[in-house]
């Protein structure tokens, strides 16, 4: 997990962030913020999020989904590229670190656009099924707490449309998912929904060396 999409030397990164990005400075703003947080490494790239935002877009979403949300950053990555009327539903636990990403929704205008839901993201997940939005959501970005990641997934699947979107971020984990000596709860749960998703006929799967791995799944 860093700021930089993994393998890329520091010198390389930042030609990439001076040609390929175009980060806009709030987000520069939020990302430099969140720097001096022990936890920042937990923010995805700036590239990542340019890449989400384009998907986002090409997508033709509307109403997304974002389980974990720290800061705040992805999610404005995201809510910028859905259109006006659009909805992301934001997760996370952290009332500190959200009220953070709140504090920048709001000066980039578009606080209308998320809803955050403080909580653990499986009760929301299941709230939001029960409330019969199911099939409604047409991208979602799963990045919190990796031994949930399989449930996240199950969820999202479910309430996303066919044709939607499911990112997954972390999928090498930083490497670990090789590494024969690393046994720890979030390793053995990324190999372990590597591999299931690798067999899972019910997407379309296209993994990519972005950020730490990003796990694209088109729902059939
Ligand atoms: N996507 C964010 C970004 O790029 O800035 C980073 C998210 S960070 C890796 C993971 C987040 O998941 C943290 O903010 C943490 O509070 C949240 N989290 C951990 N366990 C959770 C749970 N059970 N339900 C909801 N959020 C959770
Ligand atoms: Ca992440």
């Amino acid at each position: 997990m860093s700021n930089r999409s993994l393998g890329l030397s520091e010198a390389l990164h930042a030609y990439l962030l001076e040609t390929g990005v175009r980060e806009p400075p709030l987000l520069r703003r939020l990302r430099e913020e969140t720097a001096r947080d022990p936890m920042a490494r937990m923010q995805i790239a700036p590239e990542q999020g340019r890449f989400l935002g384009l998907l986002v877009s090409l997508a033709g979403a509307r109403r997304a989904l974002e389980i974990g949300t720290f800061t705040g950053y992805s999610a404005l990555w995201i809510a910028r590229a859905l259109p006006p009327d659009g909805l992301l539903v934001c997760c996370d636990i952290s009332r500190e670190w959200t009220r953070v990403a709140r504090r920048y929704w709001a000066e980039a205008g578009l606080d209308d656009r998320i809803r955050l839901r403080l909580g653990p993201a499986l009760e929301t997940l299941d709230e939001l099924l029960a409330a019969g939005e199911r099939g409604s959501f047409d991208f979602a970005f799963i990045d919190a707490d990796k031994p949930a990641y399989p449930d996240y997934f199950e969820r999202c699947l479910d309430l996303l449309r066919p044709g939607g979107l499911v990112a997954v971020d972390n999928v090498f984990w930083d490497g670990a998912v090789l590494d024969a000596e690393a046994r720890d709860d979030d390793t053995r749960a990324i190999r372990a929904f590597n591999a299931r998703l690798a067999r899972d006929d019910r997407v379309e799967l296209s993994v990519i060396p972005v950020g730490d791995g990003l796990a694209l799944a088109r729902k059939r």
